[in-house]
């Protein structure tokens, strides 16, 4: 895989990112600079191994929940499971593999795939 389509493909992973968080109406400036943060940390992983390209969308949206947590808190919520208490965030399945989906791991369900997410919340 050339250096083109590394760039393409972060680029495609950091807008289905993007689109997640619109969709979750949290993509504020300082979110948007965590994408920006963890399309630059991956762009060095890939250029490693460009095997894991196509990776790249759940590897990012994974490094942006996590970024998240830290400084604004969970994210996505989960939508199938509103009426508990505690609501809790979807998971990113698989971890480390091509075609990545939102998951909520209590009820066992994939919710989304990322960057459709919108759907999944009515939006
Ligand atoms: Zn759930």
């Amino acid at each position: 895989m050339g250096h083109m389509e590394l760039e393409q493909a972060l680029h495609a992973a950091r807008a289905l990112v993007l689109a997640d968080l619109v969709a979750g109406d949290v993509a504020e400036a300082d979110v948007v600079s965590l994408v920006e943060d963890a399309v630059a940390h991956r762009r060095w992983w890939v250029e490693q191994w460009p095997e894991g390209a196509g990776f790249l969308p759940g590897l990012i949206a994974q490094d942006v929940q996590d970024a998240l947590l830290e400084r604004h808190g969970r994210w996505p919520l989960c939508p199938v499971c509103t009426d508990s208490g505690d609501p809790h965030a979807l998971e990113v399945e698989p971890e480390l593999g091509p075609d990545p989906h939102w998951a909520c791991t209590k009820q066992a369900v994939l919710v989304a795939p990322v960057g459709s997410l919108g759907s999944a919340l009515g939006g």
